[in-house]
């Protein structure tokens, strides 16, 4: 089983939806709480396909629907409390902060943030999705855009 600073700095290409769910299984399977992740890429790149694959993996078997009107969806899972965060239709940092948007932040839990750009660097990741159209797939390269590098 690979660990996450194996993951991290490496790009993978997606060949199809399956292959999109099959890294996410992969992701869930290496992922630890807290961790705060980006997921960048343009309509229909799969970063809620992503997150969704993340969820089942981790046991959840309800609905997983996408948060774009809601803000936020949540889910207890085998890793703890997962936020889900769209930050596609908040008008301003500010409307992020009235609508409760940072107390996900708050407390240890993972939350994967669609659309982070309209935060404006007020939240800091652990990780970096971002999902590019290749071909008929999508490649996906994962980056740590904060990491303190230690000896
Ligand atoms: P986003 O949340 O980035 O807007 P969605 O996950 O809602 O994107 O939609 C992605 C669409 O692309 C879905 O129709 C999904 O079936 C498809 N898809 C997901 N991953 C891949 C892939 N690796 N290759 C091709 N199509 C994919
Ligand atoms: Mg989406």
């Amino acid at each position: 089983m690979a660990t996450m600073s194996e993951i991290v700095g490496s790009t993978a290409y997606l060949a199809d939806e399956v292959a999109t769910l099959a890294f996410a299984q992969q992701f869930a399977a290496t992922v630890t709480s807290p961790c705060s992740v980006a997921l960048i890429g343009d309509l229909g790149a799969g970063k809620t396909t992503f997150v969704r694959g993340v969820l089942r993996a981790l046991g959840v078997t309800g609905a997983i629907k996408s948060p774009t009107y809601a803000l936020v969806e949540s889910y207890d899972t085998a890793k703890g409390e997962v936020h889900h965060l769209d930050a596609y239709r908040i008008e301003s940092v500010d409307d992020f902060e009235t609508r409760g948007g940072f107390e996900y932040f708050e407390s240890p839990s993972i939350r994967f943030v669609e659309w982070p750009e309209r935060l404006q660097g007020a939240v800091l990741f652990d990780l970096e999705l971002r999902f590019d159209f290749e071909h008929e797939g999508r490649r996906v390269t994962i980056s740590a855009p904060n990491e303190t590098h230690e000896s």
